[in-house]
């Protein structure tokens, strides 16, 4: 029997794509040193800067290829799974083909021009360099995906340090990407990490002399740490996004969205729902819908013991259940969970933990107010200043945009879910880097350039 050589391919590249393979060998962008690394990074800029804008588009399509064949999208969702222990294969898998799909890429560096008597002068982004970024457990792929496309786009170099615990698949997508942009033709080791990365290695990164800026996603000690590199730094940081319903939305459908972003991912990205707080008049038909949306509604004893596991002595959570599932929670307290559970959902106050941490699992607190004005403040306490991502759920105008006023967070939802902010079932692109504290915002090409004025004098103003 004669096999189609199509398929065949995608046989052969399926079972690669499985190998456990090379994490401990070097090539193909990933080096034994932090400094070998850079290095390689630092020559491969130098070429880069000789490259058209058509190769440098290009390149970026060759990484988006390479990151949306099936069988990569398959591996990355279930080796982010299986090597972190935490999230969810099917989220993970929208998750890896949004960055991939809608991160922007070269036509992001739009120009600006001034023309007048004295001539004329262009306004460009243009490449920093070498770039070192820093990637969380939490969107291991993704992270590297979207960066990878923005920094490239923008004519960087880029050196990663993902978190240790994602260390065999981190270094299999450096590979991929590396082998995708030679087939592409682009300079050799563009996008380069270390065989074994560690919290040694990503400060010698920041500290190396050839790395221009540091990109940092991840929780607040790194961002705290790259903000003092004395480099031009981006810190995409922790958040712990309220959602707020009032009394004029359509519950049952602030119902469904708040179980579908709190549960996504088994509610690991910074975006996610992460408390409620409800106006006490929708507050028992908000619950009774998300119930039937596929909540789980603790009772104090359950609440109690859901507190005992998924808790440290501190009242912090658990590191060994972050991203677990809400099912898993429910068999260790000796609960047969429900079929189709998503999320476990108790009433509290707003100094529970449930509530004031960012426990990045798929356990959500709801706090009871009186009235939107209570609402909406105590949301903007709960925010803590992170500047990170808020979701709100109203008909009435004035009320969202009072919310919108005084929590000031980087991403607003309304009437939605929040993944519906980074491009995913909303309007707008896509990034797994949103950098809150230091003001970019959701990160694209222009972010990851810097703005250099090109002025030619007395000519070319043809007015
Ligand atoms: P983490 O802070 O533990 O780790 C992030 C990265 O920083 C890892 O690569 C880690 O190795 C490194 N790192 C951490 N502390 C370091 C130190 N002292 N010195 C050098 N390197 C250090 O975060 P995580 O658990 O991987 O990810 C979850 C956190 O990241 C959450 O707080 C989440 O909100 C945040 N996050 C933010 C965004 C965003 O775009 N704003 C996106 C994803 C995750």
């Amino acid at each position: 029997m004669k096999m189609d050589p199509a398929r065949l391919e995608a046989a052969i590249r399926r079972v690669l794509a499985q190998l456990p393979g090379d994490a401990d060998s070097t090539g193909d962008g990933v080096f034994a040193s932090m400094d070998d690394a850079v290095h390689a990074a630092a020559k491969a800029y130098r070429e880069y800067l000789t490259c058209s804008m058509a190769d440098r588009r290009r390149y970026v399509a060759a990484i988006r290829e390479v990151m949306l064949r099936p069988e990569n999208l398959d591996h990355m969702s279930v080796a982010a799974v299986q090597q972190t222990g935490m999230g969810d294969v099917a989220h993970k898998y929208l998750k890896n083909k949004a960055a991939a799909e809608l991160t922007p890429g070269v036509e992001d560096l739009i120009t600006d021009a001034f023309s007048g008597d004295e001539g004329l002068t262009t306004v460009e982004y243009s490449a920093f360099g070498v770039i070192g970024a820093i990637t969380p457990t939490t969107n291991p792929t993704e992270t590297i995906t979207c960066n990878s496309i923005g920094m490239l786009a923008a004519g960087n170099a880029v050196v990663f340090s993902p978190h240790p615990r994602a260390r065999d698949l981190s270094v299999w997508q450096v590979r991929q990407i590396n082998r995708a942009l030679r087939e592409a033709g682009a300079p050799d080791n563009l996008v380069v990490t270390v065989a074994e990365p560690s919290i040694d290695n990503t400060n010698a990164m920041i500290a190396h002399d050839d790395v221009r800026m540091i990109v940092a996603t991840g929780g607040p000690g790194i961002v705290r740490t790259v903000l003092s590199s004395g480099k031009k730094a981006i810190g995409a940081g922790a958040g712990n996004p309220p959602v707020v319903v009032d009394e004029t939305a359509d519950i049952a459908k602030a119902a469904k969205c708040i179980v579908d972003g709190a549960s996504f991912d088994n509610n690991l990205p910074c975006t996610s729902e992460k408390e409620i707080v409800a106006v006490d008049a929708i507050a028992d038909l908000l619950k009774f819908n998300m119930v039937k949306s596929g909540a789980y509604e603790l009772n104090a004893d359950e609440r109690a013991r859901v507190e005992g596991v998924i808790l440290n002595e501190k009242g912090r959570p658990q590191t060994d259940w972050i991203g677990k599932p809400a099912s898993a929670i429910l068999e260790a307290i000796g609960v047969e969970p429900p079929a189709g559970v998503r999320l476990l959902l108790c009433e509290a106050g707003a100094d529970h933990p449930f509530v004031v941490h960012e426990l990045m699992m798929p356990v959500i607190g709801l706090v009871r107010v009186p009235d939107v004005d209570a609402a909406i403040e105590l949301a903007v306490e709960l925010e803590h200043g992170n500047r990170h991502t808020a979701i709100m759920h109203s008909q009435n105008v004035s009320n969202l945009t009072r919310m919108g006023r005084m929590i000031q967070t980087t991403i607003f939802v309304k009437n939605g879910s929040s993944f519906n902010g980074i491009g995913i079932g909303g309007e707008g692109y896509c990034t797994f880097t949103i950098a809150g504290p230091t003001g970019e915002g959701l990160t694209r090409a222009r972010d990851f350039a810097r703005v250099r004025r090109c002025v030619l004098v007395g000519d070319l103003n043809v007015r």
